[in-house]
């Protein structure tokens, strides 16, 4: 199905998802919030709700077809890269409509002190010899560091891991994303002197990198991919600004 007469999926777990959700079902349009499932009870956005992995290309394809879908807005975390990359060969396929939300970079102001990488593994590389790092990046790239054995590490997780990571020198503070003067007071108190970071973008998380600037600490910043080729929006107006003037109309 193409046009506007079918539902809008969205692919979710970030803020703009959930703010994005709750805009579409006031405007009266029929929405499903897709998340991956990674935790265990996530907050709920407006609308019809689907959690867990689709099963690759394939079963995206088969999902949007099914139920039908007519627009896909891909509003996943910048560094989701896998989903994204689908989420194209699926709209490919099936011929309907995606868009991307995707929150702006961070950018470096003057007082910042950043080494940018490309990977997680050259950020591991970049620590400064027997740093106490705060080490703010997905759980799934903890391994990357593992062979630092001269520098200690904090991360923090809103869901403790089944698991413990297997290292000599990592601790898991439970806890979220806080203002600036929350994350000061973090890094002092876990006596932090160096953040690892992906350039994430977005204000709900920005506080560490305003607290990494006040107290002028090394930022190692683990830069984006390149953008996906698929048009843009940066923020919900936007979103809703093509829906009204590309899809309605089409
Ligand atoms: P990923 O590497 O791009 O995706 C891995 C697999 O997870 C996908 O192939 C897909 O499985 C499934 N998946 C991912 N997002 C999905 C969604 N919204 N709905 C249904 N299935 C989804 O993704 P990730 O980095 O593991 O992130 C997982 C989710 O957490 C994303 O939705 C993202 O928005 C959210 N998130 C990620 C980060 C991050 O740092 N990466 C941070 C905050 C939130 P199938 O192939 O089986 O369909």
């Amino acid at each position: 199905m193409h046009g506007s007469d079918g539902k809008i999926l969205i692919l979710g777990g970030t803020a703009e998802a959930y703010t994005l959700a709750e805009q579409l079902a006031s405007a009266s349009f029929t929405i499903i919030t897709s998340l991956a499932g990674r935790t265990q009870n996530p907050r709920l956005p407006a609308g019809q709700v689907r959690i867990g992995g689709f099963g690759g290309v394939e079963g995206l394809t088969a999902y949007l077809r099914q139920e039908p879908i007519g627009l896909i807005i891909d509003a996943t975390h910048p560094f989701a890269r896998q989903i994204t990359a689908h989420a194209i060969a699926a709209a490919d396929r099936t011929g309907i409509p995606l868009l991307r939300l995707e929150r702006p970079l961070w950018q470096r102001q003057a007082d910042d002190n950043w080494i940018e990488v490309d990977t997680p593994e050259e950020a591991a590389l970049a620590i400064p010899a027997s740093a106490r790092v705060f080490l703010a990046i997905g759980r799934q790239h903890l391994a990357a560091f593992l062979h630092r054995h001269d520098a200690g590490f904090v991360a923090r997780m809103i869901e403790s891991p089944e698991t413990a990571p297997p290292f000599r020198m990592l601790h898991i503070i439970p806890g979220k994303p806080g203002e600036a003067e929350d994350e000061v007071r973090f890094f002092l108190e876990n006596r932090v002197d160096c953040l690892v970071c992906r350039n994430s973008g977005g204000k709900g998380s920005c506080g560490k990198i305003i607290a990494a600037r006040q107290l002028a600490l090394p930022v190692i910043m683990i830069n984006r991919g390149p953008p996906a080729n698929i048009t843009t929006a940066t923020g919900t107006e936007e979103v809703m600004s093509y829906i009204h003037n590309h899809w309605l109309i089409k």
